[in-house]
């Protein structure tokens, strides 16, 4: 039998985690750890600026990119038609549909990073596949529509900027 304290441990250690690493076919993957209801708040990003971006970090300015602390918010994978988005406000992480015990968590790379330091062709096989994932900056005018009410503040200045004449 396992001790009481052990298992308040094991609960105290998982309560506000809603996810964890994991592994999918393509690798490390962002899992969610329980059912997670559509609107409900995933896992908000924390962690040290740097101003050069790399394949873990996330845009929040110009030239400021986020590490996440937690390694689930490092290996969050890019999805056309995610099932999270974030909460700008807060940089939270927010579900946009039911998610299930066991699937892989994601978000578009495309509504916070502008020119990405590690582009990739995507097969996510949504209907509304972006293929090339090499930032906001280098889709084309219809694409940026299509991701403009999901992307950061920063995004939306950016592009504010561009059509300034
Ligand atoms: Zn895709």
């Amino acid at each position: 039998m396992m001790t009481v304290q052990q298992g308040v441990d094991n609960r105290t250690d998982t309560a506000d985690r809603k996810v964890k690493l994991g592994r999918v076919a393509y690798g490390a993957a962002t899992i969610a750890a329980f059912d997670i209801l559509a609107g409900e708040p995933i896992l908000k990003i924390e962690g040290p600026e740097v101003s050069v971006p790399d394949r873990y970090t996330i845009q929040i300015d110009e030239d400021t990119h986020i590490v996440p602390d937690e390694m689930a918010g490092r290996y969050l994978n890019h999805h056309c038609s995610p099932n999270a988005r974030f909460d700008f406000d807060t940089w939270t992480l927010v579900a946009t549909r039911f998610i299930k015990q066991g699937e892989e968590i994601a978000f578009n790379y495309l509504t916070t990073e502008w020119d990405m330091a590690a582009p990739f062709d995507c097969f996510c096989e949504s209907r509304a596949c972006f293929g090339r994932i090499a930032g906001y900056k280098n889709l084309t005018d219809a694409q940026k529509s299509q991701c403009e009410p999901w992307c950061s503040p920063f995004l939306r200045s950016k592009m504010a900027a561009a059509v300034r004449p």
